[in-house]
């Protein structure tokens, strides 16, 4: 359906304007260019209240922008009605929120299944073999039985990672994933992501505030104040930009 070459996604002039009460309105986003490519692996990073999480649920098609056009898949998205844009999103995005977002009376195993439970009911036997390979890759298939109460907060998040992945999205939006871990936790949560980045191909944004994270990352876009300040490609680029500690 699409070629190599064709971004995962496209912004023409994205603008964002949050109705505060009449006559305000409180443009968030001024007007966004930005392409993401296929398997790229990206950090999205700015001060707080500089549109970080506004400019992700636009780009997930979980809210719709003010002006300016969303190409998903090389789809203008802008005059989709509801039912498409629902298609699109849960056939090509994947999204790991700040706070997991399990479904605490579930175990792991079904957890991650629930994509596909929304999608087609009764999982089959193919949707359980990813599931179970999906914690493998994430390193926990001892916990399948477990409720995600049971688990840390690093394994919460590594069972929201698989879940995000199990109907093979394109691309991958994570919201301050690591923002409630530890250091070497978030690291390793980290590893999950370029992980499946490296396997599977899928494009992974991800906000993070941690300099250190940042740094792994192919491209780093900043955001200030609704505006791309800057947006820098430094592929294969380790933790060499980051204080040491
Ligand atoms: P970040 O994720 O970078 O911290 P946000 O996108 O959450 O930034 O917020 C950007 C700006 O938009 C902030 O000024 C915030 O107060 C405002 N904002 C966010 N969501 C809403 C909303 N639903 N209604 C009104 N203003 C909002
Ligand atoms: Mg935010």
């Amino acid at each position: 359906m699409s070629d190599m070459a064709q971004p995962v996604l496209a912004l023409e002039a994205l603008k964002k304007s949050y109705n505060i009460g009449k006559p305000n309105e409180l443009e968030v986003l001024h007007g966004i260019d930005l392409s993401i490519k296929r398997g790229e692996f990206t950090a999205l990073v700015g001060p707080s209240g500089s549109g970080k999480s506004t400019l992700l649920n636009l780009l997930g098609l979980l809210d719709q922008p003010t002006a300016g056009e969303l190409y998903l898949m090389g789809q203008p998205t802008r005059t989709m009605d509801d039912e498409t844009l629902t298609a699109m999103r849960s056939r090509h995005i994947g999204f790991v929120f700040q706070f997991h977002h399990l479904i605490p009376a579930f175990n792991v195993l079904d957890n991650v299944l629930m994509p596909m439970m929304i999608r087609h009911g009764r999982p089959n036997a193919e949707m359980r073999e990813r599931a179970l390979q999906l914690l493998d890759q994430v390193g926990l298939l001892k916990f399948t039985d477990r409720k995600p109460g049971d688990l840390s907060g690093g394994q919460q998040q590594r069972v929201a990672i698989a879940r995000a992945l199990m109907t093979r999205p394109d691309l991958i939006l994570a919201d301050e994933p690591t923002g409630n871990l530890d250091t070497q936790t978030a690291a390793g949560v980290f590893d999950v992501f370029r992980q499946f980045n490296e396997a599977y191909g899928c494009a992974v944004l991800i906000v993070t505030h941690d300099p250190r994270l940042s740094a792994t990352c192919d491209r780093t876009i900043t955001l200030i104040d609704g505006n791309i300040a800057s947006d820098v490609h430094e592929p294969g680029n380790t933790a060499q930009t980051s204080k040491p500690g």
